[in-house]
């Protein structure tokens, strides 16, 4: 199988790095994200499940069987507290034997078990009975609200996830629960000790207004943090031009991906994010210098 470094001056690398497996809110197991993602022309893929690195071997198995024409880089996407709001800090090229890391992701994992036990109770009070036991019935290893999302619909309590969103799940909905993420410099800290890059996740899709997003990305640069997500579906093109420049201003690295989580969501299926320009520094580099 060529190697991604010699392909890389021979063809374009066509990177995904943000998407989920069913050991977090995907869909497809890793071997299933891994066969779509080169049936979609990807050829370097980033598995970052939701606190969670349990997935990432299963892949590396797939690909070694298989002798496939893509290469992995170990990633995970951590939840994380900042000054402004909950923020997704994404890992990429991490040590996923790193004693800390694994200690924070099992931490964050009993952290979201609690979770779910009050947006359960919250679900109950709003009539809403034994979800959490439905969600147990499926053997989830780390618990998102988009398992709770999936079987409020199921019972046709909310007719998609942006009504089971609104309605329940999301900052002013009824069974809005308290997070305890870890730190946002803990969490760069961590990923970085593990050997990894650390990158803001969709920024966009905090909520926050403008300024109070710039804050954040200055916040991120001071702890230490070493790139951004300036393309990902969704993302309109003032807004990409807006993430740039802020981009720029910070001395970040580049960084893109789908944020994949289910084959039936065509807007954002593996590889399908606008082309970071070519001349910005880029985590890219860094990554295929270690692969
Ligand atoms: P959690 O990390 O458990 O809080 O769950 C966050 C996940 O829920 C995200 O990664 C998305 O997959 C999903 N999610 C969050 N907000 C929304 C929303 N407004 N609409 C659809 N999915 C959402
Ligand atoms: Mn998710
Ligand atoms: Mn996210
Ligand atoms: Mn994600």
């Amino acid at each position: 199988m060529p190697n991604i470094k010699k392909l890389a001056s021979q063809t374009s690398v066509n990177y995904d790095f943000h998407s989920h497996t069913h050991f977090s809110d995907g869909a497809l197991s890793p071997k299933e994200l891994v066969m779509r993602a080169i049936d979609k022309g990807v050829n370097l893929l980033a598995i970052t499940d939701h606190d969670s690195i349990s997935g990432l071997q299963q892949a590396h198995t797939c690909k070694a069987k298989n002798d496939l024409s893509l290469d992995l880089i170990n990633g995970i996407e951590l939840s994380a507290n900042s000054d402004f709001c909950d923020i997704h800090i994404v890992g990429l090229g991490i040590d996923t034997g790193s004693n800390q890391l694994n200690q924070l992701v099992k931490e964050q994992k009993i952290k979201r078990w609690e979770r779910a036990e009050n947006i359960n109770k919250k679900l109950k009070k709003s009539g809403i009975d034994n979800i959490l036991e439905l969600i147990k019935e499926d053997h989830v290893d780390v618990i998102t609200r988009s398992h709770f999302a999936q079987k409020i619909i199921k019972l046709g309590f909310a007719k998609d996830n942006k009504q089971v969103f609104k309605r329940f799940l999301g900052r002013k909905g009824k069974a809005k629960a308290q997070n305890n993420w870890e730190s946002l410099e803990n969490c760069i800290r961590v990923i970085q000790e593990a050997g990894g890059l650390a990158v803001l996740a969709h920024p966009t899709r905090y909520a926050l207004s403008n300024r109070k997003l710039s804050y954040l990305i200055e916040e991120f640069k001071i702890e230490g943090g070493d790139g951004i997500e300036v393309s990902y579906p969704s993302l309109n093109p003032d807004q990409a031009s807006w993430l740039e420049m802020h981009r720029a201003k910070n001395d970040l690295l580049a960084s893109a991906g789908s944020d994949f989580h289910y084959p039936d969501l065509k807007w954002s299926d593996l590889g399908r994010f606008r082309e970071v320009k070519k001349d910005i520094p880029h985590v890219l580099d860094q990554l295929l210098l270690n692969l």
